[in-house]
């Protein structure tokens, strides 16, 4: 057997997962792909410079061994590292360690220093006739990192975060931008990091700003003439952390502004933690080099909790109110809220208030009756038909063909899994598919269902369609 890159990676794989706990193999050595093996040295290449950095603080030495092992003491490691620009179907640009570099920056968009008219420095916090010279950070205490639970879906966000709480300014997460759907913890993640580096250098200077408040600052400040002073103040903060930056979309003076604090910022060590609700790449009307600055550091998603997270969500709720609730009715809430944390949490709320006002128990009813009114809006009916397009198109056929008496094998398979997803997303009895899918009978959708079950524990390829046509449906 002749040894390829594969095959090295799949044996030190093997090595490194007997060596470590199960959860870390698969954040920080499933995402790894074998590149190129060239004499004794090996490429591997990382999602993000993020991923670089903790691999070599984290698994220098289990890597260093696993390798040896395979390669003989003159063994290498070369990390390739995936640039946070290739979201999107862009082709993936590359960086090789150690040829780290940031990017020039050219000299028109070098930060240009600007002379403040007025010698006092102005406070846009301050309420006018109230003295104050120190900062208020503005963060929201009780969105910590305690009370911000791990799990498979913020894992990378919130180590992030906690990297660049350890070392503000100092990590190449430099600006961490934070990005997710609606209610998904961007913002107390964003205090949670101002939190922690308040309570570990309490001499930095953090500010908590919405974009939003950003943007109103900065369009008074122009009124009043005195945008060098709002300039001025907002460079001389350590930490500055800006929530939903997408609100500065078409808002080209105030991304200008933006642009020149964040140079200078930059430029000074200074760190910068942003959120948005969309990734770099899918954001409009941003101004480039805006977001090629954004681009610097680390893109970090919040995806969406998986069941296990909102169950632990829920529970941890539910303790801190020093509340009890059967297991039952927390797992129907998990089971049925699944994309929004904040929704999970109201629903959970309300069910306490309920109780607590009534006097009495929270049943299975009232559970259903409550968390009805929160998914009511965000519902979408899978209909067969719905089903059928998504798989055609996802085969590249139409529907018609899809339906068609043919045994071609991929046209057979495209509809059997059409089946397979009407009895699991539906209600409609077998009977009912199989004349929605092509006027067969229902032992026809019996038999399609078990074979895509068998072909999903058997052939790789076909699970990989499963997987793919599950996420459009879910
Ligand atoms: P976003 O800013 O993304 O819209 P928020 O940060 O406002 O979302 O979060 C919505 C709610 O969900 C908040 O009450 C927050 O405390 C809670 N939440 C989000 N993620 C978590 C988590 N991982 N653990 C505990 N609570 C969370
Ligand atoms: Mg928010």
């Amino acid at each position: 057997m002749s040894v390829t890159a594969n095959s090295v990676w799949n044996n030190c794989l093997d090595f490194i997962q007997d060596n470590i706990q199960p959860q870390a193999f698969k954040t920080w050595f499933e995402p790894i792909k074998p590149v190129k093996l060239s004499d004794s040295a090996l490429s591997i290449q990382v999602p993000s410079k993020f991923f670089y950095e903790w691999l070599e603080e984290h698994y220098v030495k289990l890597l260093k061994v696993a390798l040896t092992k395979e390669l003989g003491d003159n063994a290498k490691l070369v990390y390739i590292i995936k640039m946070e620009n290739t979201y999107g179907n862009r082709e993936p640009f590359t960086e090789q360690i150690p040829s780290a570099n940031r990017g020039n920056v050219s000299p028109q968009e070098m930060d240009v220093p600007i002379k403040s008219k007025n010698p006092e420095l102005k406070n846009p916090f301050v309420i006018p006739g109230i003295r104050n010279i120190k900062i208020e950070s503005q963060l929201n205490p009780s969105y910590n990192f305690d009370n911000f639970l791990e799990g498979d879906s913020n894992r990378l966000a919130r180590s992030a975060g906690m990297a660049v709480a350890n070392k503000p300014g100092g990590t190449s997460f430099n600006p961490l931008l934070i990005f997710g759907g609606v209610g998904l913890g961007k913002t107390h993640l964003a205090h949670a990091i101002g939190v922690e580096i308040k309570d570990k250098y309490p001499e930095r200077t953090v500010l908590y700003i919405s974009a939003e408040k950003f943007t109103q600052q900065y369009i008074e400040s122009v009124k009043k003439n005195t945008r060098n002073d709002f300039i001025h103040f907002y460079q001389l903060i350590d930490v500055l952390i800006i929530d939903d930056v997408q609100f500065l979309s078409g808002k080209s003076g105030t991304q200008d502004v933006f642009f020149h604090i964040f140079n200078h910022l930059h430029q000074n060590g200074k760190q910068v933690i942003l959120t948005s609700d969309k990734a770099p790449v899918d954001m409009q009307d941003i101004e480039q080099r805006l977001l090629s600055r954004f681009k610097w550091g680390l893109s970090a998603e919040l995806q969406n909790p998986d069941y296990e997270t909102r169950v632990s969500i829920l529970r941890n709720k539910l303790y801190r109110d020093g509340v009890e609730m059967s297991d039952e009715i927390v797992d129907y809430v998990a089971k049925h809220i699944k994309t929004n944390i904040r929704e999970l949490e109201g629903a959970i709320i309300s069910l306490i208030a309920q109780s607590s006002f009534n006097k009495k128990e929270v049943t299975l009813e009232l559970a259903q009756e409550v968390v009805e009114k929160f998914v009511k809006n965000t519902k979408r009916e899978v209909s067969i038909d719905y089903i059928q397009k998504v798989v055609s198109d996802y085969f590249e056929m139409d529907v018609a063909t899809l339906q068609s008496k043919t045994r071609k094998r991929h046209i057979v398979q495209a509809r059997q899994l059409a089946m397979f997803f009407a009895k699991k997303f539906t209600k409609a009895s077998l009977a009912s598919i199989g004349s929605q899918i092509g006027k067969r009978d229902h032992a026809t959708v019996l038999h399609a269902c078990k074979t895509v079950d068998n072909l999903a524990e058997t052939d790789k390829q076909f699970r990989k369609y499963i997987e793919d046509l599950t996420k459009k449906f879910s």
